[in-house]
């Protein structure tokens, strides 16, 4: 059952054997036994998210990650009497801003270079002059080139102005130590296959329970409402509206499992940590430079900008893929790179392995 290369791509990432060994079995998805594991899997997110466990909720949500910011820009933010301020510095940020056009709601956008984490200073000038912000949003880490966004202080600006703050964790949650209550996030969003190291298949929400109340009735999607999504699983006790994921969400189960075994999010950060300064530490050897700042640099994924102008990528990646390793092209809009992730389940002598890999 091995796999054909270990993917440094996040996500999907690489997983555990066991991870996908879960899924070799069917299960029922409003089945009793399916449903308290469900409830196990809401809180145990809860746990990880915040200590202040009573004030929080967990909602899964169906889809890649995307269909979860969409539900919770689309179930949180009334199109009326209402205007998201959305930092970005890259293109999931930029993303948010699209969902945010095609729903119709308001809109201002505090832009920072793609190298540059979100401008604090810029955030606080628009909270002052333009009274009529009501939402926040922020990319904690910007998965377009590995930057880390300062979300903590982001959210703790946003609430000294009364706005409700809402964090795309999706690449840094599980991997990267946030608590949601101290942090002052309203909504938090991530999905099943990044840091957690499970496989695609849905995104999950952490929500203040007192904001997602009064979310009743805003969506304007069936399928991606948030609050009603949220009753459901509620009420009915782990209850999805619509066919769960069902192996998805056992192999989900697994990987949260394998998280607690390894030590929790502190012992997943070392771990990332160091496959990341071993990435950088071999490839500057051989003459990649990254593309951000070491101070900005995550440890979830890095861009390398290209080392000269005969560089080409295609030949690059083909080589790598028959060594064993996927990698993935750049995404950064004015520079030449390309992006290893050092997320999944991958460990410092992977990483060394690559280097000899790109060295030949
Ligand atoms: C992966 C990711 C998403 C969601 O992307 P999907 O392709 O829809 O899963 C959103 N934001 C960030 C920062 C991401 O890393």
């Amino acid at each position: 059952m091995n796999n054909p290369y270990l993917l440094l791509t996040p996500g999907p990432l690489s997983t555990s054997e066991t991870v996908r060994l879960a899924m070799r079995k069917d299960w029922c998805t409003w089945d009793h036994e399916y449903m308290q594991l469900v409830q196990k899997i809401r809180q145990q997110l809860v746990n990880i998210a915040t200590h202040q466990r009573h004030e929080y909720t967990s909602v899964l949500m169906q889809g890649s990650g995307t269909f979860t910011v969409e539900s919770v820009i689309g179930s949180v933010i009334p199109r009326e009497y209402s205007k998201l301020l959305i930092a970005t510095n890259g293109a999931y940020g930029n993303r948010i801003a699209q969902i945010a056009g095609i729903l119709g709601i308001q809109t201002v956008i505090s832009r920072t270079n793609e190298n540059e984490p979100t401008n604090i200073l810029k955030i606080e000038q628009y909270l002052q002059t333009d009274q009529t912000i009501t939402h926040v949003v922020v990319v904690h880490c910007e998965t377009t080139t590995g930057i880390l966004n300062p979300v903590e202080e982001v959210c703790k600006l946003a609430k000294t102005y009364n706005k409700k703050t809402i964090v795309d964790a999706m690449s840094s949650f599980g991997g990267i130590e946030i608590d949601v209550h101290e942090w002052k996030i309203d909504f938090l969003i991530s999905s099943a296959n990044k840091c957690i190291q499970g496989v695609p298949g849905f995104g999950f929400v952490i929500a203040r329970i007192e904001e997602l109340e009064k979310c009743e009735g805003i969506s304007h999607s069936l399928s991606l409402d948030l609050y009603d999504q949220w009753k459901t699983m509620e009420e009915s006790h782990g209850k999805w509206r619509f066919t769960s994921p069902t192996h998805v969400v056992r192999a989900f189960d697994q990987a949260l499992l394998e998280l607690e075994e390894e030590g929790g999010v502190r012992a997943r950060h070392r771990r990332y940590s160091e496959n990341q300064l071993t990435l950088v530490g071999g490839m500057s050897k051989i003459g990649f430079e990254p593309f951000v700042l070491r101070e900005y640099q995550s440890p979830i994924i890095t861009s390398f900008q290209f080392p000269n102008r005969e560089f080409e990528f295609i030949p690059f990646y083909q080589h790598l893929k028959k060594e064993g390793f996927v990698i993935y092209p750049g995404k950064v809009s004015e520079v030449l790179t390309f992006r290893i992730g050092t997320i999944g389940e991958v460990y410092k002598n992977d990483i060394e392995r690559l280097i000899q890999s790109i060295k030949k």
